[in-house]
Parts: structure tokens; sequence; C-alpha cells
């Protein structure tokens, strides 16, 4: 496999790991072309009327990359970058991460290109509704099922399953990520944020290291974020800075997360609070701590900075945060990178639970989700670790060999390739 360039888009990121993993497993050229495209890719338009009464059209995707495992599944986001290459990656870490914790479920995404910031809640829910309902011949419970993802949340999928329902009846499991009393899981929201805490506490113990004498930045405090800070509070670790699109914070003897978490619902930002010094969110992620975080955007850690990169143990919490040049920088500085596929997992692995509690209109206890979620996660670190070791790679080059064997399988068994 050719050097890896920093001018790759999204999707050209994420394909350039999966060719260089088909190559290890000497993959054939007809199963490699079948896994590294999308099935189907739907582009929307969406006349949305602002409150002053001007219309303006925007785009929306739905990307289907793979559906030998199962129905299609995946988050939808909202965000000016969220274009047909970027859902398009975001898919394909889909079908990779549903493969590697094991839930029977192929991989999506989807976007809204917009700046959410922008608009007012009537303006989001118009958006949201239309939305459904234009990419609504495409999903279906045994077909295809959203979830929240950037600037999305539990509020935008009861809109989406309102939506739905509006045409096809009351149908709960349409959506996972919805808020409880509409059918959502206990646990769902801290899925992602927990699941990275449980797969870096896990490396954490294989490096001899405990919670307890750890430090840690988390850049971003969406909800990946905020979570994994809460729960990684909670287990010990010493969450020295975090941040979000205005700026990060510093507090070199721990952030309290709570009164952090209590300060962003009123303040709209970390920034200022109280007893945390300044910091911007180039500086966070070169800071001198035991684990860095990236629960934000993707592309992040790149050529550019991945050689000023000082802690040992970086969790993607976050999709695709760390460029191919960069994944190589880091391997070769003996970085160990928990990837995005492992590491921001548990909030599929919770929505395939959610959408079993809906099917079979049945609800479980937090500590049931929990459980099932751990199980799922430690099983998949391990097999991941071992593979590693096995095979004499990184923990990336490791997450994607178990995922690719897995689909390739099911591809195999169905009889495309
Ligand atoms: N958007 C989340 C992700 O990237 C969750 C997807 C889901 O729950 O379907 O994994």
């Amino acid at each position: 496999m050719a050097e890896p360039s920093e001018d790759l888009t999204p999707f050209e990121a994420v394909t350039f790991f999966f060719h260089e993993v088909a190559d290890q497993l000497g993959l054939d050229d007809a199963t490699r072309q079948v896994l590294a495209g999308t099935y189907r890719e739907l582009r929307v338009q969406l006349p949305l009327r602002r409150d002053d009464g001007t219309v303006t059209a925007v785009s929306g995707y739905r990307v289907q990359h793979n559906g030998a495992r199962g129905p299609y599944k995946g988050g939808v986001r909202y965000h000016p970058h969220a274009d047909l290459d970027e859902v398009r990656a975001l898919a394909s870490l889909m079908t990779w991460k549903t493969a590697l914790v094991d839930i029977p479920f192929g991989g999506a995404k989807g976007g809204i290109q917009v700046d959410p910031t922008a608009l007012s809640r009537s303006e989001l829910e118009q958006l949201t509704r239309r939305y459904m309902a234009q990419v609504s011949y495409v999903v279906g419970v045994n077909r295809d099922i959203m979830a929240p993802d950037v600037n999305t949340n539990a509020q935008t999928m009861a809109w989406m399953m309102d939506a739905y329902g509006q045409r096809h009846g009351h149908t709960p499991a349409i959506v996972t990520g919805k808020p409880v009393p509409l059918g959502g899981s206990l646990g769902r929201e801290a899925a992602t944020g927990r699941g990275a805490i449980m797969v870096c506490d896990e490396a954490a113990r294989d490096a001899g290291r405990a919670p307890g004498d750890m430090t840690m930045a988390v850049q971003g405090f969406g909800n990946v974020g905020s979570w994994a800070a809460r729960v990684a509070a909670a287990q010990g670790y010493r969450v020295v800075a975090t941040s979000d699109v205005r700026g990060g914070i510093i507090a070199p003897g721990g952030l309290h997360v709570d009164a952090l978490g209590a300060h962003v619902r009123e303040a709209g930002t970390v920034v200022g609070f109280p007893g945390a010094d300044p910091l911007t969110n180039e500086e966070l992620l070169e800071l001198d701590v035991d684990v860095l975080v990236p629960a934000a955007l993707g592309g992040v850690i790149g050529k550019h900075n991945a050689d000023r990169v000082r802690a040992p143990i970086v969790v993607e919490a976050a999709n695709a945060p760390v460029t191919p040049v960069a994944d190589r920088i880091l391997r070769d500085r003996g970085i160990v990178v928990l990837p995005d596929i492992l590491a921001n997992a548990g909030g599929v692995t919770v929505s395939y639970f959610e959408w079993t509690q809906n099917i079979q209109q049945f609800s479980w206890t937090e500590e049931r989700v929990n459980s099932e979620l751990a199980g799922h996660l430690v099983t998949a670190y391990r097999q991941v670790r071992d593979r590693a070791a096995a095979d004499g790679t990184d923990l990336r080059h490791a997450a994607f060999a178990i995922a690719v064997d897995r689909v390739a399988t099911a591809a195999h068994l169905r009889g495309y390739v």
C-alpha cells in the first residue's frame, strides 16, 4: 500500500485503512470492490422556510454502506461539512463498527448539510420532519434505523419518529436514541462516552495502570465528551482539561465535571468555568496527560500536530479524529490508539439494545444495559488486542481485520461475491 497523503477526503481516508487491511488479509478483488463501495446513496433537497419567510434549499443525505450482516444502522449529523463524501465515510465506519462489536446490523449514515446553531427550534423541527419524510422510502425497522450524531439528540429522534409514524403508524424502532418516555433506552445517552471509558479501562489495565493515578484531557464536551468526562471522573481518572467550539479550559488539579455540566447548561459553553484557566483546542491535544480523548470532530490529529501529541493513550471517542498520516506517526512513536470503531461503539451497541426492547415492547433496567454493554465492548477489546498481537499490527488494523473478516463472511454466505 502506498504512503498515505494528508489531502485525502474523509471517505478516502477510511478506505485507505480498509485497503491496508484488505492487502493484509489477501482479500480477492471482487470482495474488495463490494466491501469498499457503498450500496445506496440518497441526496434529497430540503426547502427550508426560515422564520423570516425566506426559503433556502438545504441538502440532506442518507448513505447505506453495507447490509450483509443486518439492517443498515447509523446516526444523522447536522453540520456544514456533512457533505456526501463525509457521510459516506461515516457510513463505512458504521459497517466496521457494528461488525466489530458483533451486533446484527450493517452500516449507514445520514447528514443535513447545515449549521444548526443558526436555526431556531421550529426551523430545526421543520427540517428534521422534512428530512425523515424524504428519506422514508429507504428506511424501515428491518431496513435502516437512524440515531443521533453530531448536533442531533433525543429531541431530533422524537420528531423523526413522529414524522415516520404519521405515514406508517406508530413505529418506535424506526430510530434509536429517543427520549426515554417515547421508548428510548435507559443508558443510551451516556453509552458512547461510557463505552469509550470502558475500553480505556481495559487498555489501562493491560498497561499496568489504574484510573486513580491517570490524568485525562477530553476534546469536546457534547454528548460523547461530557459523558466520557463524567464517567471517567467517577472511575477515578483526573480529568484536567476539556473544550468545545468556543475554546477549552484546564485545571491541573482536576475539573469538577458535574459542576462543569451545570455551568454549561447556564452559559452554553465550558469557557469561563470558575477555577479553570483558558486554553485552545490545539493546546489541549498536545497536553502532557496519560489519556487523550478526542470526542469532537474528525481530522483533529493530523500531520501538523501528530508529533506533538504527548499522551501515551489516545481514545477515539469521535469518528475519524486521526488522519492516516497521523495514525502512522502516532504508531511509530509508540502511542496506543484505541480506534473509533471500538472506542465509540458503545452508542450503537445500546442503540441495538433499544431496538430490541422496542421490538419486544419490553424495557431493560439501566444496570442490565450497562452490563450488556460492557460484555460487548470488553469482548471486542480483547479480540482486538489478541488479534493485534497475533498479526503484529496495531489496534486499528486488528479491529478492521476482525470487522472486514466478518462482513466478508456474511457477503460470501449471502452469495454477493
Ligand atoms: N452516531 C453514533 C455513531 O457514530 C451512533 C449510531 C447509532 O446509534 O446508530 O456510532
